[in-house]
C-alpha cells in the first residue's frame, strides 16, 4: 500500500487520558451498547473559562451563552448552570431546549431565546425574563401583542441583523454587501425599521443589544460585522435607544485534526484522485464539491477546513485583536471604549473535546476478490456521528479488544459503513486509512463529536438503537461514569458527593 493518508484526530489531554482508558471504554460498550456517546462535563466548563480569559485580556464585560443546538446532553448544560451566573448563560433555539436549560438550573435571566420562534416559545421566553433576540419585525409585533394580552413584564429583546452592506467609497456607485445573505435577522439596510418597531412597542420591549450570528470562518467579515454593530449602536443611541450589548453569535471553530501537513496532504491527495492521477480516496469517486473538467479540477471544495490552529477562543482573540479599517480601532478597543458588553454564542467551539462516539465493530470484508481495500460495518449508522454531514473529516481511532495478531499486516484503507440496509449509510464516504485492520470486536472511537456530531442528526430508522450518552470524570486513576440523564455537578460521577 501507499502511503496511508491519515487524518488523526486532534486530542487534548483528559479525552487522551480517556482514550487511554480502552477497559473502561469497553466495559461500558458491553453494558450500555454500540453506538454510545461518551461526554467529558469538566471539560465544557474549561472551555467556558478559556473564552472568559479572551475577555479579561480585552478588559471586555458580557457573557458566554452556550449554543445549546450543538448537543441535547444534560450534563453538558447543567455543568455550564453551575458557572458564574454573570459570566455564561445559555442560548436556546426551540421551545423544548428553552424547558431544558430552565430544567437544568439556569434562571430566565440568563437565557438567550434565538432562532425563528413560535408563539409558545416566545411566550415561555418572555414569562421566565429571557433576552429574546429578535428575527424581525414581525416576531416583534408578535412578542409585544403576547407581553401585553398576558400582562407580561418588559422584555429585553436584541436586533438580530444579518446583510451587513457599506456606502462603496466616494461618489456613492450603490452599496458593498460586507457580509453574506442570511435567511435569519434583518437586514441592516432595513435597520431603521426595526428601531421604529422597538419604539412603537417600547411598552412591552426594551433593546438592549444588536446581535449577528454568521455561519462562515472569515475573520475579516466578521470583524466588519462587528465594526458595522458598533457604529449602528450609536445611531440607536441618538434616537435615544439605551442598548448596551453586542452579540456577535457563535462560529469560532474547532481544529478537528492534529497535524497541518496530514491535512495538506490529504486534499492534495484528493484532487489527484479526482483528475484520475492516483487511485479514488472516497467511495465511487466522490469528489466533494470537485470534479475533473477535461483534466482541470473545477469546483468548491466542501469541507470543514480540518485543522485549524486558530480556532476556539484564539479565534476570538484574534477577532478581538484585528486592525479595523474603518474606525481606527481593534473591535476590542471598541467595544471597550464605548463600553459596550460583548456577548458570544459559541456552540461548537464551547464543547470542543468534550466528548467521543464509540461504535463496536461488526464485520470486516474486502471490497472485492482482489481488493487491497475493506468495508468495516460498524453498530451505529450515518445519523450517530454525522462527521461527514457535517464535511469534518477526521480518523476514527481503534481501541483493539486484544492485543497484536500474526496476521496483523500494519496499515490498512477501510470503507466505515452503518448498520441500516441503504446504500448511503455510509459513516464516511472517504477511505478512511487505520495503523492495522480492525477485527469483529473490537472498538472504533470517534473523537470530539460533542459538536453536532452526536445526537443532531440521530434517528430512529429500522428501529437500531439510539446511541446511550454517558457523563464521565477522572478520579485519581480511574474513571467513572454515570447516564447523562442522572448528572448533577454537585455529585461526581458514579454518585460519590464532590
Ligand atoms: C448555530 C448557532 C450558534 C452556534 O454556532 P457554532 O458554529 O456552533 O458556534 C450561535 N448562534 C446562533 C444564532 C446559531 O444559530
Amino acid at each position: 500500500m501507499d502511503v496511508p493518508l491519515y487524518l488523526r484526530p486532534r486530542v487534548d489531554p483528559p479525552l487522551a487520558s480517556l482514550l487511554g482508558a480502552a477497559p473502561f471504554l469497553r466495559s461500558l460498550v458491553d453494558a450500555l451498547g454500540s453506538p454510545l456517546n461518551v461526554l467529558l462535563p469538566e471539560s465544557v466548563a474549561a472551555n467556558a473559562e478559556r473564552f472568559r480569559a479572551v475577555y479579561r485580556r480585552h478588559h471586555l464585560a458580557g457573557r458566554v451563552y452556550f449554543a445549546h443546538k450543538a448537543n441535547r446532553s444534560s450534563a453538558l448544560v447543567r455543568r455550564l448552570a453551575a458557572e458564574a451566573p454573570a459570566a455564561v448563560g445559555v442560548d436556546v433555539a426551540s421551545l423544548d431546549e428553552l424547558r431544558h436549560a430552565l430544567s437544568c438550573g439556569f434562571t430566565g435571566d440568563r437565557v438567550m431565546a434565538t432562532g425563528p420562534k413560535d408563539r409558545e416559545f416566545l411566550w415561555l421566553a418572555a414569562r421566565v425574563g429571557a433576552t429574546v433576540n429578535l428575527d424581525s419585525v414581525r416576531e416583534l409585533e408578535q412578542l409585544a401583542g403576547l407581553v401585553r394580552k398576558y400582562g407580561l413584564s418588559r422584555v429585553d429583546v436584541l436586533a438580530r441583523l444579518s446583510g451587513f452592506e457599506s456606502a462603496a467609497g466616494h461618489g456613492g456607485a450603490g452599496t458593498r454587501m460586507l457580509s453574506r445573505r442570511s435567511r435569519f435577522g434583518t437586514p441592516a439596510g432595513e435597520v431603521e425599521g426595526l428601531l421604529a418597531a422597538v419604539e412603537r412597542h417600547a411598552d412591552a420591549v426594551e433593546l438592549t443589544g444588536l446581535a449577528y450570528h454568521l455561519d462562515t470562518t472569515g475573520l475579516e467579515e466578521k470583524g466588519r460585522a462587528l465594526e458595522q454593530c458598533v457604529l449602528l449602536m450609536d445611531r440607536c443611541r441618538a434616537r435615544g435607544l439605551a442598548p448596551r450589548a453586542v452579540d456577535i453569535g457563535g462560529g469560532f471553530g474547532v481544529g478537528y485534526v492534529a497535524d497541518a501537513e496530514e491535512w495538506e496532504r490529504w486534499t492534495t491527495a484528493l484532487s489527484e484522485a479526482v483528475l484520475g492521477g492516483r487511485p479514488p480516496l472516497t467511495w465511487r469517486g466522490h469528489g466533494y464539491g470537485l470534479r475533473n473538467e477535461g483534466g482541470t479540477v473545477r469546483g468548491s471544495v466542501a469541507l470543514y477546513p480540518g485543522h485549524r490552529p486558530d480556532a476556539g477562543p484564539g479565534y476570538l482573540d484574534e477577532l478581538l485583536s484585528l486592525p479595523a479599517p474603518v474606525l481606527g480601532r481593534g473591535p476590542g478597543t471598541l467595544l471597550l471604549e464605548h463600553l459596550h458588553d460583548l456577548h458570544i454564542e459559541p456552540g461548537r467551539s464551547l464543547v470542543d473535546q468534550c466528548g467521543l462516539s464509540l461504535a463496536r465493530v461488526l464485520d470486516v470484508r474486502r471490497t472485492g476478490e482482489d481488493s487491497e481495500t475493506y468495508l468495516v460495518r460498524l453498530g451505529m449508522n450515518a445519523g450517530d456521528v454525522s462527521l461527514e454531514e457535517h464535511g469534518v473529516l477526521v480518523d476514527p481511532v481503534l481501541l483493539p479488544r486484544g492485543g497484536p495478531e500474526e496476521d496483523d499486516e500494519g496499515p490498512v484503507g477501510v470503507h466505515l459503513v452503518g448498520n441500516l440496509c441503504l446504500e448511503a449509510d455510509l459513516i464516511t464516504r472517504r477511505l478512511v486509512f487505520l495503523p492495522r485492520l480492525p477485527r469483529a470486536g473490537d472498538l472504533l472511537a470517534f473523537v470530539n463529536t460533542a459538536g453536532y456530531a452526536m445526537d443532531f442528526h440521530a434517528h430512529h430508522a429500522q428501529r437500531q438503537p439510539l446511541a446511550r450518552t454517558v457523563a464521565v470524570e477522572k478520579e485519581g486513576d480511574s474513571w467513572r461514569w454515570c447516564l447523562d440523564e442522572d448528572y448533577w455537578p454537585i455529585t461526581h460521577p458514579g454518585g460519590t458527593p464532590a
